[in-house]
């Protein structure tokens, strides 16, 4: 018998709205890990401290959400392959007195993708590019994507995105400016929304694509967790498409997260019930 838990945890800002622990505690629970995970609200300047309390009380593990993704690389020993690619972690693991920072953004996404589409050799147009949409476009690629289009409102941070899957992946990557009322490609496989759009509270907000556009070959997905079933989701369910929710890529980041800190394969249903019950 012990008393001392094994320590994991996330450092956001803010972080009160974050539903990861119910996730996350409910799969320790149900797989028996008496373990611990803590949602801490750190602010930018308190990121180091943090960082460094977690060293000292060796914790097993941590996620950091905005605004910490980028600034918390500083900190850390180490990266992963993708997280190099991104430039960007969100999950952070120690390997002996080093910790080493994680993407599992896109990783999450392409978990939930894979139970619907394998996206090897398919033909991409993803939506965004902002954190998540480049940890979501590297990954793809990484997963074999033929050709992954960027449709951004900022050209300077699409064309980024895009630029760097063609200098650092096998995928062919192209820039296409947001323009009104967006038609997607008919020989399109996969449509991939991932800025902010529709996240609550603004529920009724809808890319702006045209949803005429979309077939039935296609399979949307949107990276918007809250609510799961956004407007986009209805749109595209109704002319038919196989979809994919932000719920399912939140689950699938935290199985991923949960092998990396404690070896085991947890279920992602008793994640997702959790989550359920929350109402989300
Ligand atoms: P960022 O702030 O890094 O990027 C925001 C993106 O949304 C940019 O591409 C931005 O375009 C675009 N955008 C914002 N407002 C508009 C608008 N009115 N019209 C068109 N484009 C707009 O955020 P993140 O990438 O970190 O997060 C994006 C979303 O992904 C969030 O809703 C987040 O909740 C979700 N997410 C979901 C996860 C999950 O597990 N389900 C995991 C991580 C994120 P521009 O470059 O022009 O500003």
């Amino acid at each position: 018998m012990t008393f001392l838990l094994p320590i994991t945890g996330s450092f956001a800002q803010p972080a009160a709205e974050n539903p990861t622990v119910a996730m996350i505690e409910a799969a320790f629970a149900h797989h028996g890990l008496d373990w611990r995970y803590l949602n801490v609200e750190v602010a930018p300047a308190d990121l180091g401290d943090a960082v460094r309390g977690a060293r000292a009380m060796g914790w097993r593990g941590f996620n950091c959400s905005i605004p910490h993704k980028v600034a918390v690389i500083d900190h850390l020993d180490g990266l992963g392959q993708s997280a190099q690619i991104i430039g960007a972690v969100n999950t952070i693991v120690r390997d002996g007195d080093r910790l080493i920072g994680e993407n599992t953004d896109g990783r999450g996404f392409v978990a939930a993708l894979r139970r619907v589409v394998d996206p090897q050799g398919k033909a991409v147009v993803l939506f965004g590019a902002g954190g998540a949409a480049r940890a979501v476009a590297v990954e793809m690629a990484l997963a074999g994507a033929a050709r992954i289009t960027i449709v951004n409102r900022s050209a300077a941070r699409g064309q980024a995105v895009a630029d760097l899957l063609n200098s650092r992946t096998e995928a062919q990557a192209d820039y296409r400016p947001w323009t009104p009322r967006f038609a997607v490609a008919q020989d399109t496989d996969i449509v991939i929304h991932a800025t902010s759009v529709g996240l609550f509270p603004d529920v009724d907000a809808m890319p702006d694509l045209d949803t005429d556009s979309l077939t039935p070959a296609m399979v949307v997905a949107d990276g918007i967790h809250n609510p799961p079933h956004t407007r986009l989701l209805q749109a595209a369910q109704a002319r038919g498409c196989r979809t994919v929710d932000g719920l399912a890529m939140l689950v699938q980041q935290g199985v991923i997260g949960i092998k990396y800190w404690t070896g085991v394969d947890v279920d992602p249903q008793v994640m997702r019930k959790a989550l359920n019950d929350l109402g989300l």
